[in-house]
């Protein structure tokens, strides 16, 4: 099964006209003609029926104004079978315990944290009973690693995937969305740090959501140069995110468009065989 490891939806209340969202939404939605909710989910699947793809996660975010919740993702999976649910869990809820067992009954895929936003320390001892749940229920973390663009915060030193090293010496199952990268050259990149991790650690992956950049293309090579590291990557485009690097040719469908890319640039099938093998489908 050909899988995106990592699309998002936008929160069902979200207004175009009177939102403050920042530059990098207002391209997205623009490129997409974005006009309603319904018209998102209808050229999501439509683009991924069109891809030789089979099926996209589709990950929440509790509390955003743009990005769609548990709630509204899990009713979008429930109708089409394009989707896989992806939870947006917090690990210092009280009743973790309950909202796990809940989001596995709900067929959830993955649980996803977005440490800055969140403002959650995964290196936090409070973590570790979140983190034996996750591998009693079998469930991967998918994290958000190096700085987030979209939903600002002033935390980002908690997108470090250093902080994961307790959780991954636990073994449980960890993808660093973004691989720690960062998209500009003044920023700080975590991305030695995830290969640290990744290359110590057999159950520790990464995403390549939103890597096609002028500057994430260097780390993209050196991922492709390492067969150690090759081997740890999935499949994922972050959509709405689309590739923003103009020597590529671009079409409507930036599925396509994407592992197009990767494939050319020297990326196999272990892309798909991961996240098939991650997800215990
Ligand atoms: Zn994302």
């Amino acid at each position: 099964m050909l899988i995106d490891i990592h699309t998002h939806l936008v929160n069902r209340n979200f207004n175009v006209n009177n939102c403050k969202a920042n530059f990098a939404i207002k391209i997205f939605l623009k490129k997409l003609k974005y006009t309603c909710y319904e018209s998102y989910v209808n050229n999501l699947i439509f683009f991924i029926n069109e891809s030789k793809l089979d099926k996209a996660v589709l990950v929440a975010i509790e509390n955003s104004e743009i990005c769609a919740n548990n709630e509204q993702v899990l009713s979008i999976c429930k109708k089409h079978p394009e989707f896989l649910f992806g939870v947006n869990l917090n690990p210092f809820d009280r009743d973790i315990d309950l909202k796990i067992k809940n989001a596995h009954k709900d067929r959830a895929v993955l649980v996803k944290i977005l440490p800055s936003f969140q403002n959650i320390d995964l290196s936090h001892k409070r973590c570790i009973p979140f983190f034996e749940l996750l591998k009693e229920y079998n469930l991967p973390l998918l994290v958000h690693t190096g700085k987030e663009y979209t939903i600002k915060t002033n935390n980002q030193h908690l997108n470090d995937p250093a902080l994961l090293e307790s959780a991954a010496k636990m073994g449980v199952k960890i993808i660093c969305a973004h691989c720690g990268t960062r998209k500009f050259l003044h920023e700080k990149s975590y991305f030695k740090n995830w290969t640290q991790l990744a290359l110590k650690y057999e159950n520790v992956y990464g995403d390549l959501g939103a890597m096609i950049t002028p500057v994430q293309i260097f780390d993209l090579k050196k991922i492709i140069k390492n067969p150690d590291l090759k081997a740890k990557v999935l499949f994922a485009t972050d959509y709405p995110a689309f590739p923003f690097y103009f020597p590529m040719k671009k079409s409507i469908n930036s599925i396509i468009d994407t592992y197009s890319f990767f494939e050319n640039l020297g990326f196999d099938d272990t892309i798909y065989k991961n996240a098939e093998r991650l997800l215990a489908l």
